[in-house]
């Protein structure tokens, strides 16, 4: 488990920072999510990035903790690496 807490959004119902995208079925391509060091969350699709906001996670991000969407929030934790400690 090396996730890192540095996640730019969480679930306001389950704490969550970990989500699966929910795509038209008719999408077609390859899809990457992944995190800056700055904590922006960057989506990839097929050649295209772009910085998830809080909009495109409303839209389509599924949380893994609850299951549930249209729950999400920004999130920015301490850009040290104590945090886990004192949340
Ligand atoms: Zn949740």
């Amino acid at each position: 488990m090396t996730n890192r807490e540095s996640a730019m959004f969480k679930c306001r119902s389950c704490g969550a920072v970990e989500f699966t995208l929910v795509l038209q079925s008719s999408f077609q391509g390859d899809v990457q999510i992944y995190t800056q060091d700055s904590g922006d969350v960057i989506i990839k699709v097929n050649d295209k990035e772009f910085i998830a906001d809080l909009m495109f996670m409303n839209q389509f991000a599924l949380c893994k903790g609850c299951d549930a969407i249209h729950c999400w929030e920004y999130y920015y934790p301490q850009n040290n690496t104590a945090e886990a400690e004192g949340f």
